[in-house]
């Protein structure tokens, strides 16, 4: 970002927040119930505060067929989302605006090409989806669960809005704009080799050494991976000591983003 779209960036932000801050109170009750901040200190959480009322201001949340949806949801699931770019920064969600939330998990209808070139459309029900650009599908249910319930490598906003990050660069492959100082080839070479050793796994019938949907492809790699580093690190760190130590230098770098 250019120095001086930095400063009106800044600016900006610093009228919103004036402008439109989370009441204290509704931030402390919601945020209180969600297990996955408990690791941060007071100081991430005051930071995570800004960054969620900045999402509240910037992104719309809507829910599907008339579901209602109150105040504490959208902060229940901006929190989240906005704990993977609590060092990034909030450029890292440009390119998309519409969040929409389902009661439950929902049908959709897309059409897929099978080994033989044939175009079907599978119906599937998910708990969630991410559209490159935009929009972010929820199903509040899924939500909930894994709002409450912190299960090792499970948590279906962390995965969709990890989805979104990936696709900031207009590709959803696992590459995202790496932050600076990150080199591209020992990204490529951490996760890709993961990758192939998860697929192996997978394709010999062994157990997984974490969810085996991440086989699906490195985009889904990326963000099964990007899951367990927020729920599970030390599962990660065991089993994938490079990815882990390349989601270290991505999540938890300060810098902003890099153009490589
Ligand atoms: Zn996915």
């Amino acid at each position: 970002m250019r120095p001086l779209a930095t400063a009106f960036h800044r600016w900006r932000m610093r009228r919103m927040l004036r402008r439109s801050p989370i009441p204290q109170r509704l931030w402390q009750s919601v945020t209180r119930r969600i297990l996955l901040l408990r690791r941060l200190d007071a100081v991430q959480l005051a930071h995570l505060r800004e960054m969620t009322t900045w999402f509240l201001d910037q992104k719309s949340i809507t829910g599907a067929n008339g579901f209602a949806v109150t105040t504490s949801m959208k902060i229940t699931i901006a929190a989240q989302a906005c704990l993977l770019i609590l060092n990034l920064g909030v450029e890292y969600f440009d390119g998309w605006v519409e969040v929409i939330l389902y009661p439950g998990a929902f049908r959709v209808s897309h059409p897929e090409m099978d080994s033989t070139g044939l175009i079907r459309n599978e119906a599937s029900v998910l708990a969630g989806e991410a559209w490159l650009r935009g929009p972010v599908i929820l199903s509040w249910e899924d939500v909930k669960r894994d709002t409450n319930h912190n299960s090792a490598g499970h948590n279906v906003v962390l995965h969709e809005f990890a989805h979104q990050l990936d696709s900031l660069n207009g590709v959803m492959d696992g590459m995202p704009s790496l932050t600076r100082g990150m080199i591209r080839k020992d990204w490529a070479k951490a996760l890709s080799g993961a990758y192939d050793a998860l697929c192996l796994q997978v394709a010999t019938g062994k157990s997984a050494f974490i969810n085996p949907y991440a086989a699906t492809n490195p985009a889904e790699f990326f963000a099964v991976v990007s899951e367990y580093f927020f729920t599970a690190p030390d599962i990660l760190k065991n089993c994938c000591p490079s990815v882990h130590k390349q989601l270290m230098l991505f999540y938890g770098s300060r810098n902003g983003v890099c153009s490589s």
